[in-house]
């Protein structure tokens, strides 16, 4: 047999050879495994490191000792129901864990866990490529175990189950997911047989918290290429379970042999575009959603051919529901991908027609402070085949940018705040709280956003008294303000 890879130029952090000093005094094996060795093996660079280590005995006694001997006061936080323990050390999270056997029933996806080997414990893991473990104990540091070819297959860019994948699945059909979304962030491909397995377990997803899949699905989404993942979700089965209204969107419908585009390739497309732009989750999750409503707002009409009337209207509704299913927040994140799907197209017919400043005003004063991811959306939705299409929009999304730019500096109607409140227009008018008050307000608003008069207490209030006069209402007093 040969030697082995050996990795210790890479472990640089001192914890490593300070984990397997101590590991050598109590006698026990000890294990860097998973993650952070694939990574390693990649030259994967991360903002934040996260390191696993295994120990052939109890993972909670290393650590408290390892943690001991860096600094009596450095806290430990044990999970005894897991039988791990972690702390942090030099900004890098160290979780300990003794190796495990586990065997699963068919009547539960809870295994019996049970102490192993680490042979035991690396045939219990996901893929080849996350069971590769480094050896900590001074004899062998460096040293890489790797008994499925791990390996062969980062090289070969695979992923793939050390043991039979029907069972792998069966046991934990979170690893679906966590293929799918492997082969996303890494851009790996799925070994056939993995992949086969997938497509024939898909429905046991449904035994997972929806929390868990969602954490899964979110990671694909913020990938560099979310595509991958959500091309791979829909072929094997999986989408159509979780996101029903994004499968919908697939396919192209004919009447008299004029097609409409398909829709969940262009929402694919209009993902990958945004996701060079931006890693805002929520801004992620509205290029997905932009289009939801076209499925159930598609009408066919000799006169218009196909149409999708309102279809942001009704996303924008369609977005609590699945934000709920998915247990997604339902706070300002989900009211922030409600209103861009909502906006949507609203740069771009402006862009289409003539820039008017009242219509830069009004979408100033819909989208407020989101104007910015609004137009990343736009900009990232126009995905014609047409370059000479494409460029000309761009050219005039520029020009609407410009606009947005000096309206803004001009009339400041991003956060718009009244300029005359209801409580001056019923002082003036010795108003108590009727309708009046709101036409008054709202005329005012309308005439700023149409640019007759500016953004401005004195216009404002020259513009109350004429609306009040209009509607039959008589000063009692005069502004001394
Ligand atoms: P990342 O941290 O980048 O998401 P990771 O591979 O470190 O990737 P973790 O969820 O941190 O993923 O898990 C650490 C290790 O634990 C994995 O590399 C894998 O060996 C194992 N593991 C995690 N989840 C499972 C699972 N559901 N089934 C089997 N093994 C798993
Ligand atoms: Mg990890």
């Amino acid at each position: 047999m040969s030697a082995p890879l050996n990795l210790k130029d890479h472990l640089h952090h001192p914890t490593f050879a300070l984990i397997g000093s101590i590991s050598d005094t109590e006698g026990l094996e000890t294990y860097v495994i998973g993650g952070f060795v694939r990574d390693l093996l990649m030259y994967r660079k991360k903002e934040h490191y996260d390191i696993d280590i295994v120990t052939v005995g109890s993972g909670i006694a290393l650590a408290k000792k390892v943690a001991g001997a860096i600094n009596p006061k450095l806290k430990v936080t044990v999970y005894k129901n897991f039988g791990t323990a972690m702390f942090r050390n030099m900004d890098v999270d160290f979780e300990f864990v003794g190796t495990r056997k586990e065997s699963y029933r068919l009547d539960s996806h809870k295994p019996i866990v049970e102490g192993g080997t680490l042979e035991d414990d690396q045939n219990r893991r996901d893929f080849t490529m996350n069971t590769l473990a480094i050896c900590l104990n001074k004899g062998r540091f460096g040293d890489v175990i790797d008994p499925f070819d791990g390996l062969g297959d980062l090289e070969g860019k695979l992923i793939r189950t050390p043991l039979n994948p029907d069972i792998t699945f069966s046991d934990d059909p979170l690893r679906m997911m966590r293929a799918i979304r492997f082969a996303s962030q890494l851009n790996f491909r799925i070994e056939n047989d993995t992949f086969a397995a997938i497509t024939k377990q898909a429905d046991r997803i449904n035994i997972l918290s929806k929390e868990r899949v969602t954490e899964e699905l979110n990671k694909i989404i913020l990938s560099d290429k979310p595509s991958i993942g959500f091309k791979l979700l829909e072929t094997c089965g999986l989408l159509k379970i979780i996101l029903p209204e994004i499968q919908n969107l697939k396919g192209r419908e004919s009447v008299n042999g004029i097609y409409h585009k398909d829709n969940f390739y262009h929402t694919l497309e209009v993902l990958d575009r945004i996701s060079q732009n931006t890693d805002n989750l929520w801004l992620r999750w509205s290029a997905l959603l932009h289009d939801v409503a076209k499925p159930v707002t598609k009408r066919f009409s000799p006169a218009l051919g196909w149409t999708f009337h309102a279809h942001n209207f009704v996303g924008e509704k369609m977005v609590p529901k699945l934000f709920n299913r998915l247990k997604l927040p339902l706070n300002e994140k989900m009211k922030f991908v409600q209103k861009l799907v909502l906006l949507h197209m609203r740069p771009i017919v402006l862009s289409e027609e003539e820039v008017t400043d009242s219509a830069v005003r009004r979408l100033l004063f819909d989208a407020g402070d989101d104007i910015e991811d609004l137009m990343t959306l736009c900009e990232a939705d126009i995905t014609s085949k047409n370059e000479e299409k494409v460029t000309r929009f761009l050219a005039n999304f520029q020009l609407v940018r410009e606009k947005l730019k000096e309206i803004e500096e001009k009339d400041a109607v991003r956060n718009f705040q009244p300029p005359v409140t209801g409580e001056l227009i019923m002082e003036i008018f010795g108003l108590q709280p009727c309708k009046e008050i709101g036409l008054i307000k709202s005329a005012i608003k309308e005439a700023i956003l149409d640019g007759e008069i500016h953004n401005n207490y004195e216009d404002a209030y020259h513009y109350m008294m004429g609306k009040g006069k209009e509607l039959g209402l008589t000063p009692v007093k005069k502004d001394n303000g």
